[in-house]
């Protein structure tokens, strides 16, 4: 008889935990998933997808304004259905959340619909059922959760899990954060017509960024109407007859109808079990991996947000595939976080590779840079205003590029492939000697030859 009911327990049915417990089962282990909620995870069910919808609806009311420019008419009244558009929006999420089910399925995993706890490095409680079960091997792939500061009022406050079911679309709309998902959300709001704020604590949104990329984005973000206030942060949240008032400790206050904290993320650890188990934690409270994302206890491994690596989705997935890889594939494989782009779905969006000036010029001492700031074709047909921003920056010596930045319409499509040559390790010469594809924005990046020397 087998000493363990499974040979692999997978705790969390989001990116990382499905690729793993998938792959796991297609190579013959008996395994089992628990999900607390709905098979997708963050990314599915309260992140990347339920947000990039959000995104596509709000982009079509700066669209309907390039129309006008190109001639068409009756772009004037446009009117959008919020409640029409969550009710779609919850069809395709509830849609691709049964596939993943069924990816699991496919492949001979157990979906087990429960919140699982770790009782000892073996054993997994399943709350709510009144059972535990045993496994030689244990994943946890639980993710991260947002959190929200403590101050008076925070009660009246939201996070972007509820901004994704709000009962109406509000008048007015306060953001707090600096990161990607409040820039994406401030974004996403004043593009829906709602009268958006951007509160950050920091001197620029977007920290860890290009500098560049922060400058030219806060730009064209206020261009599109966003009020961006920098440098102060909440004392208290009142509620008014007329809605909420932020009180800042710079003095001054904002009124809004919804007050969305988008300031930070923790690894949702809480009640797991973790000590039982003996597994160990960053200062950060997330848990600590090796490698090869396994933790401190010999059977124990963990992926994704969990650990605070790089937390995007095809990171986790990528984690996940390493694990399966090494751990019942006889393969060990460490999965490797270099280079990985990401992309800010603002409005206009942001697509990076690689590294910041500022790292790069510590990393490596001598870079050149090549920067390019414009207008696309695009707008200048009808005097437009909207501003892309491309930049390149080379290893003075070696001429490989280090990173490539790029804010401005089609930006997360365009780094996609360009971070196909950074990751082979091409260099400025290479890259120049691709032929441009004209009439293209995506060309000024073969085609920028005289180093950006800053004035002053
Ligand atoms: P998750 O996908 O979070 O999955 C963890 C799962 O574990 C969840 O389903 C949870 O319910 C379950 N769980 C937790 N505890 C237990 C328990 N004790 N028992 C059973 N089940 C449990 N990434 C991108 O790459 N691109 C984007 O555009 C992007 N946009 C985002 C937008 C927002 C608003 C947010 C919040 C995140 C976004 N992300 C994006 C990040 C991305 O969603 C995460 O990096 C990714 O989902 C992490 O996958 P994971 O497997 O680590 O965890």
């Amino acid at each position: 008889m087998a000493k363990y009911d499974y040979d692999l327990f997978v705790i969390g049915a989001g990116s990382g935990g499905v690729r793993a417990a998938r792959l796991s089962a297609m190579s013959g282990a008996k395994v089992a998933v628990a999900e607390e909620h709905r098979a997708g995870g963050t990314c599915v069910i309260r992140g990347c997808i339920p947000k990039k919808f959000m995104v596509y609806a709000s982009e079509f009311s700066h669209q309907l304004e390039v129309a006008k420019g190109y001639g068409w008419e009756g772009c004037e009244t446009p009117k959008f259905h919020w409640k029409a558009f969550l009710e779609k929006k919850d069809v395709e999420i509830a849609r691709l959340s049964g596939i993943y089910a069924s990816v699991l399925a496919n492949a001979g995993a157990e979906l087990i619909h429960a919140r699982a706890e770790l009782r000892d490095a073996h054993t997994v409680e399943l709350v709510g059922k009144n059972q535990t079960v045993t496994a030689d091997k244990i994943l946890i792939a639980v993710g991260g959760w947002p959190t929200l500061p403590e101050l008076p009022g925070i009660e009246h406050a939201i996070s972007s899990n509820e901004a994704f079911h709000l009962p109406e679309l509000p008048r007015r709309v306060l953001v707090v954060g600096g990161g990607y998902i409040a820039v994406e959300f401030a974004g996403i709001f004043s593009g829906l017509g709602v009268e958006t704020s951007l509160l950050y604590r920091g001197p620029n949104i977007l920290r860890g960024f290009d500098e560049d990329v922060r400058s030219h984005l806060a730009g064209e973000m206020e261009k599109r109407g966003i009020k961006i206030i920098l440098g102060a942060q909440h004392d208290r949240i009142e509620q008014t007859a007329d809605g909420l008032v932020s009180h800042l400790n710079n003095g001054h206050s904002q009124a809004s109808d919804v007050v969305l904290f988008a300031t930070g993320r923790k690894a949702k650890v809480d009640g797991l079990g973790l000590e039982t188990a003996g597994v160990e934690l960053n200062d950060a409270g997330a848990i600590k991996v090796d490698d090869f994302s396994k933790t401190n206890v010999e059977n124990i491994w963990a992926v994704g947000d969990v650990t605070d690596r790089i937390n995007l989705t095809p990171v986790a997935i990528r984690e996940g595939a390493a694990f399966a890889e090494t751990v019942f594939r006889n393969n060990p494989t460490r999965y490797d976080h270099a280079d990985v782009p990401s992309a800010v779905f603002s409005q206009p969006p942001v697509g990076v590779v690689g590294l910041t000036e500022t790292e790069a010029r510590r990393s490596h001492g001598k870079v050149d840079i090549y920067r390019s700031a414009f207008r696309p074709l695009k707008q200048t047909f009808f005097g437009g205003q909207d501003r892309t921003l491309m930049k390149l920056v080379v290893d003075a010596e070696t001429q490989k590029i280090l990173g490539c930045h790029i804010v401005g319409e089609d930006g997360p499509e365009m780094i996609q492939l360009a971070a196909v040559a950074i990751k082979m390790g091409v260099t400025k010469q290479q890259w120049d000697s691709t032929t441009a594809l004209h009439p293209t924005a995506a060309e000024e990046l073969v085609t920028m030859r005289e180093k950006y020397v800053p004035l002053g």
